[in-house]
């Protein structure tokens, strides 16, 4: 049953438990109901941080709900798009067992990595979201935070000391990295445990420009800090509801500041009509007003699930998808451009950053090893965003 907050008795030891953070609203999401799922409030440090957080939407309709599962909540719509919808509105407290992993991928060169899981999803509006496909999110498309962050970070320990050299643990393959951040302050313990560690290192992908938690952090440069970024051409036209290009062009100033290692994963590429000046333009002003260890680029790259849901929001023939092939299907059954015109917008971009950055570790991400060869990049192949 729905209540406007939680009861006394959900949160009757909060005041007992240490590790106080004031939650914020986060930008860009305003939920309309927060759901408190299985463990989600089963310890006191969780129980303090389920209603810091429902104190930060005093609007949103609070449902408890302990006995089911963050990723069976029932949003009560059955359409495709409007699910998709309700669930960017809905914010789900939860539990996550199996939150770090190692991803198990093939048909393309990426390496496989470990990745974890504080969140789920994510409360920006892209259209492109390659995410929102994906099989855990088509049927649970609500924006999550996972509680036991404590104990990820235990499992983290374990599978680093057990690798005993330095090794890379990734913020943003399921979810944003940061979107949630001024809710749960997660970056502030996270990135501690990660300045602390021997081995653990973190790295992290968003589109946030919430950095005020990390600025004052003595990171040891062991949080490697990455932001998606496209021309804002591409911003206005496909990322509803997110931070302004400049305004993560900033927030990328901020924290390279603050001497984190910043990073930019420019994808999807959009072959719009002019993108030879977009994106020209685009690297000119980022390169120099960032200064970026490394820089990514990916061209679209989607499963067909979330390509239907691309075309459900933009309408067929759109600047998406019009020049998408079919999915490869001897291969990582992603739809991609055709490879001439991948590497035709490859080269333009390397081009352009190598005449500004001649240095600048450059990457590909999901691509064929072909494409790789085509423009004398082999020794690249692996230089990827996700690792060290
Ligand atoms: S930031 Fe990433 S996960 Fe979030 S909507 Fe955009 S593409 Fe999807």
């Amino acid at each position: 049953m729905g209540s406007n907050f939680p009861s006394e008795r959900l949160f009757n030891d909060a005041a007992r438990a240490d590790n106080k953070y004031m939650s914020r609203p986060a930008r860009c999401f305003a939920p309309h109901q927060i759901i408190l799922t299985k463990g989600s409030t089963n310890t006191p440090q969780r129980q303090q941080l389920a209603e810091a957080i429902c104190r930060a939407y005093p609007k949103a309709e609070i449902q408890e709900q302990p006995n089911i599962h963050h990723n069976k909540v029932d949003l009560g719509v059955s359409n495709r798009l409007g699910l998709h919808y309700e669930g960017k509105r809905t914010l789900v407290l939860g539990e996550h067992l199996s939150s770090v992993r190692h991803s198990d991928e093939d048909g393309n060169t990426c390496p496989n990595y470990w990745h974890f899981s504080p969140y789920g999803f994510c409360p920006y509006g892209c259209d492109y979201c390659y995410l929102a496909g994906s099989r855990g999110v088509r049927f649970s498309p609500t924006v999550k935070v996972f509680m036991n962050l404590d104990e990820m970070l235990d499992r983290i320990n374990t599978v680093a000391r057990k690798r005993g050299r330095p090794m890379p643990f990734y913020l943003g393959k399921l979810q944003d990295g940061l979107a949630l951040d001024r809710l749960t302050g997660y970056s502030r313990r996270m990135i501690r445990f990660f300045a602390d560690h021997p081995y653990a290192r973190m790295t992290v992908l968003t589109k946030s420009v919430d950095v005020e938690n990390l600025l004052d952090l003595d990171h040891r440069k062991h949080a490697i800090l990455s932001w998606t970024t496209n021309p804002p051409d591409v911003d206005r036209q496909f990322e509803p509801n997110t931070p302004s290009v400049g305004k993560r062009i900033q927030a990328m100033r901020q924290c390279a500041a603050a001497g984190y290692p910043v990073r930019a994963v420019v994808m999807p590429i959009i072959p719009l009509d002019n993108w030879r000046d977009v994106y020209e333009v685009f690297l000119r002003d980022l390169l120099m007003r960032v200064p970026l260890s490394r820089i990514t680029l990916g061209g679209t790259c989607i499963y067909k699930p979330a390509l239907q849901l691309v075309d459900l929001k933009l309408g067929r023939g759109n600047a998406i998808s019009r020049d998408l092939q079919s999915p490869d299907i001897d291969g990582d059954r992603r739809a991609r451009y055709a490879e001439g015109q991948r590497v035709d917008i490859y080269r333009h971009l390397i081009q352009t950053i190598r005449s500004i950055q001649p240095e600048l570790q450059i990457g590909l991400c999901l691509e064929h090893t072909s494409v790789f060869e085509a423009l004398g990049m082999t020794p690249a192949i692996g230089q990827c965003n996700c690792l060290l």
